[in-house]
């Protein structure tokens, strides 16, 4: 690697990098020092890459690169190389030299930062197993999923987590989730449904529109085929802050779970944002356990 980083750079190389100090200077009229720090940072990633086709850059490239040259530098000289990358892989793109916007795989100067993703799979189903994610707009982490192909690598460490059900429990069990929010809840409906003569369960799934309902064929197959399942879907305008929940699903909770005086039941809710602790205090408020309401917030 040390001898391809100090080989000399080719003449093409020379010319992009020409061209893109013209650009930085015509097009987006930086200042000559700016100018200067953004022309190095791409010199020496272009230099890393030697003459291989920038096509084929790779996300994974990306992060690799910041990752390796970040820790020699101080962290103002780390945040100006990420900088100076991120701009060259926007004018890569525009140029159309690569087809693909590579600057989410910059990570954050004080090193990659590391997001939790969900095991989604039926837990007796064997290997390979299943992830769900959705795009958040300007969101780093799931632009860089999005931007993966097949063949891609990627680096993880787990799995981590509390938000699980190892066995079926002895009450009536009512799981709540919005949209990708499904994804901790799948495997737990099915490891209830595995256990003969489980006590009744219901699936509260809600989205904005059909098309959010995920698993929507797997759920209702199985709630055609075991009586102790009940799925239902709300559709609902989730609020976009997340901050509170739809007034139809307060609604929901307060007549059917609050109203009447059991309170032998436990509730796993999985959403974004506030709006999940909003539930959990809703039910714990009304009377039930700390550990009847299991939560996980995104
Ligand atoms: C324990 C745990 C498990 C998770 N499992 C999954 C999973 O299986 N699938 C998945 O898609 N995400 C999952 N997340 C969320 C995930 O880790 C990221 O936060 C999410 O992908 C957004 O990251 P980002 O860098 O793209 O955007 P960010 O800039 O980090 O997020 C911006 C905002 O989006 C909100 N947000 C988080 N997740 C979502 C989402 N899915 N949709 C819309 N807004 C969101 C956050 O509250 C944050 O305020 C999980 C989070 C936790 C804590």
């Amino acid at each position: 690697m040390k001898g391809h980083l100090e080989s000399p750079p080719t003449a093409r190389l020379e010319r992009l990098v020409e061209d893109y100090r013209q650009w930085l200077v015509t097009e987006r009229s930086l200042a000559t020092t700016t100018v200067r720090y953004y022309v190095t940072g791409a010199r020496l990633f272009l230099c890393e890459f030697g003459d291989r086709d920038l096509q084929s850059l790779s996300l994974a490239d990306v992060t690799g690169f910041v990752v390796r040259q970040c820790p020699r530098r101080s962290v103002g000289n780390a945040k100006n190389l990420a900088t100076s990358v991120r701009s060259l892989l926007g004018y890569l793109y525009v140029q159309g030299l690569t087809d693909r916007q590579l600057a989410s795989g910059v990570p954050t100067p004080s090193g990659p930062r590391l997001k939790p993703y969900t095991i989604a799979s039926i837990p007796e189903s064997s290997p390979p197993f299943e992830i769900l994610f959705n795009l958040v707009p300007d969101g780093i982490a799931s632009n860089y999923l999005f931007g993966l192909r097949v063949g891609d690598f990627i680096d993880f460490t787990g799995p981590y987590g509390t938000f699980i059900l190892e066995t079926a429990p002895d009450c009536e069990c009512i799981f709540m989730a919005e949209t990708t929010a499904i994804a901790p809840v799948r495997p737990m409906i099915h490891r209830v449904l595995h256990r003969r003569g489980h006590l009744p369960i219901r699936l509260i799934h809600a989205a904005p529109s059909p098309e959010h309902l995920i698993y929507h064929d797997e759920f209702e197959g199985a709630a055609g085929q075991d009586p102790g399942f009940i799925y239902e879907t709300v559709l609902v305008q989730l609020d976009p802050t997340r901050s509170r929940n739809p007034f139809t699903i307060r609604d929901l909770i307060q007549t059917r779970y609050l109203a009447d005086s059991k309170r032998e039941r436990r509730f796993f809710i999985c959403g974004i944002g506030k709006a999940v602790l909003e539930l959990r205090d809703l039910l714990r408020d009304g009377g039930y356990e700390r550990r009847a309401v299991q939560y996980e917030q995104w």
